[in-house]
């Protein structure tokens, strides 16, 4: 099976129907860059920055930070890599990280951390942004920003972005060639205002670890409840299907950065809704690469349609059975 990967690695994903899927990984350490070229993965579709502040004793300086992004990049080769700015505070909760009250939080997940946490401590995005910019100087620098809860909030970061981009304008610094900006759609509530947000990001990158958990008001740690809820349920499907409705007629790429898209079954139901952007783990780039061969997305969007119109009882047992039948 492995040798069976090898050989798709470097073959561009593309179903039966000649449909391109993105196949992109997540990753966090600069070592994980080398899994690109290992799976043949398109791109990373989720860097998170957070990895280095955890493993550091003190918050690291602006340049090392700077250092990182851009032997990323170069380890890259080229490939497109998305940076998150920091998802940090909560349960990754830093000692020189506290907030206003002086309190810890007492439910972190929904408590001070990502981009809420950033835009307080601006002198942290600050210099994740300048790094961030001068980590890409001559290349395309795509970021994104963490549990975006309100367009206001995706706003505010871009400004810390852009006011650095002046200044190292002014300086005559070089600049990345290009700068696009993403949210992470992972906090159901931008989901209601996302039309709000459309003009002004180049894509969204769906983040179903956390939107599973705000969803379902389910801890994602709490592993009493792991085995409550299906990624496969229609709540998250019919929820997902409309968030791509929303953006299709926006020059918006939507994708999935969640654990879920490295799942078979639920691979499956991403790419029929719509979803053409995947980054998932390494290990599951092969398998995955594997099973888009074998889709016809006409078939599937078709059987979707109906599925997320009345659902089946088991949505897992119907997609498993359609996949079989169809030879998926
Ligand atoms: C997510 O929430 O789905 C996600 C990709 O981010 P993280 O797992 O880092 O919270
Ligand atoms: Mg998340």
């Amino acid at each position: 099976r492995r040798a069976g990967y090898a050989k798709l690695r470097d073959v561009e994903p593309r179903t039966k129907d000649g449909v391109r899927i993105e196949v992109m990984m997540n990753a966090g350490l600069r070592d994980d860059v080398a899994m690109l070229g290992m799976t043949g993965a398109d791109g990373i579709g989720l860097y998170r920055t957070e990895f280095q502040f955890l493993v550091s004793a003190a918050l690291p300086a602006r340049e090392r930070q700077a250092r990182l992004y851009r032997e990323v990049l170069e380890a890259a080769k080229g490939k497109k890599v998305i940076f998150r700015t920091v998802d940090i505070g909560g349960d990754k909760s830093l000692p020189y990280l506290v907030n206003k009250t002086g309190e810890e939080d007492e439910n972190p997940a929904m408590g001070w951390r990502a981009l809420r946490l950033s835009l307080e401590r601006e002198g942290l995005l600050k210099a994740q942004a300048r790094a961030l910019l001068e980590g890409a100087a001559g290349r395309e620098l795509n970021v994104m920003f963490p549990m975006v809860s309100e367009p206001w909030e995706f706003d505010e970061a871009r400004k810390v972005f852009e006011h650095q981009v002046a200044y190292l304008r002014m300086r005559k610094h070089q600049l990345p060639s290009k700068i696009n900006y993403g949210v992470m759609l992972e906090v159901p509530s931008l989901a209601e205002v996302l039309d709000l947000l459309l003009d002004r990001i180049a894509f969204v990158s769906i983040g179903t670890n956390d939107l599973t958990q705000f969803l379902f008001a389910a801890d994602r740690s709490n592993p009493a409840l792991a085995e409550r809820y299906d990624w496969l349920s229609p709540a998250i499907l019919r929820f997902l299907a409309r968030v791509v409705k929303t953006c299709a007629p926006w020059p918006v790429d939507v994708g999935v950065c969640g654990e879920m898209g490295g799942r078979r079954l639920e691979a499956l139901a991403l790419i029929g809704i719509g979803l053409r952007r995947l980054s998932i783990t390494p290990a599951a780039v092969g398998p995955l690469k594997e099973l888009i061969s074998t889709i016809d997305t006409r078939a599937l969007s078709v059987r979707m349609d109906e599925w997320l119109a009345h659902p089946p009882p088991d949505m897992r047992a119907a997609l498993r059975d359609w996949a079989q039948e169809q030879g998926v």
